[in-house]
């Protein structure tokens, strides 16, 4: 299978004032088009870092990051901001939605500067319906549970198709039951549509879900 994304001895590290904290020490990875890839590690050991460097969302201090073969960091960075917005979809475990906006206009925003809003809004109002929401498209972020919440997440980081989908500790706000009908949706429509999924999570049993499982220790990948 043709491979979507290769990092190759990433480092990052954190300085705070005197003190330098290396937290990924050169990690290397390579991840073909429709795997899912679990990453677990204990808190602290840099999953979130990891994760944030393959998304584009973090420039590592060494090491490279390709996407199809193009380097995400040698990229501009309005180029690999069309990267993060076309061929990746994120969601993160404080599902970060917008208070000012309805969870339709929420989940079509990743759209809105690319598909006509009319086209942009069908289809968010579609994927709201696919996650069970399709009854509270009106409602704001805060009148849904954290559940729904994240499942209203789910579907804005699904709005544009992405390639690459990175899902970091989705249930970890969350309690066991909510947080196994968000991953019913997130493998339902991430993975049995193809997508590729990385996600971060310390669960063994949501991680044996995946087809591969990493272990990041001591600032490498087991
Ligand atoms: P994980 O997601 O595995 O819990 P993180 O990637 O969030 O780990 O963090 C790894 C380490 O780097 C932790 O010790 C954390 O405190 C530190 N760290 C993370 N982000 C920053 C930052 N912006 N500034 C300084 N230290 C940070
Ligand atoms: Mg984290």
């Amino acid at each position: 299978m043709e491979t979507i994304l290769q990092a190759e001895n990433i480092e990052r590290c954190y300085t705070i004032g005197k003190t330098t904290l290396n937290v990924l020490k050169g990690v290397s990875l390579e991840i073909k088009a429709g795997e899912t890839v679990a990453i677990m590690g204990e808190s602290g050991s840099g999953k979130s870092t990891l994760l944030h460097v393959l998304g584009g969302l973090d420039t590592p201090k060494a090491g490279s990051v390709h996407f199809m073969g193009k380097s995400v960091y040698g990229m501009s960075a309005a180029r690999r901001a069309r990267f993060r917005a076309q061929n990746t979809g994120f969601v993160f475990q404080s599902f970060h939605l917008l208070p000012e906006l309805d969870i339709l206009e929420n989940v079509a925003l990743p759209a809105m500067t690319q598909r006509s809003t009319g086209n942009a809004k069908e289809r968010a109002a579609e994927l709201l319906k696919e996650v069970g929401l399709g009854e509270r498209i009106g409602h704001r972020p805060q009148e849904l549970s954290g559940g729904e919440q994240q499942r209203v997440a789910l579907a804005r980081a699904l709005m544009n198709e992405p390639d690459l989908i990175f899902a970091d500790e989705p249930t970890g706000n969350l309690d066991s039951k909510t947080g196994d009908k968000v991953l019913h949706y997130l493998f339902q429509l991430a993975v049995g549509r193809g997508h590729t999924l990385v996600l971060v999570t310390h669960n063994e049993t949501v991680a044996a879900r995946c087809s591969r499982q990493l272990l990041l220790k001591d600032g490498l990948l087991i």
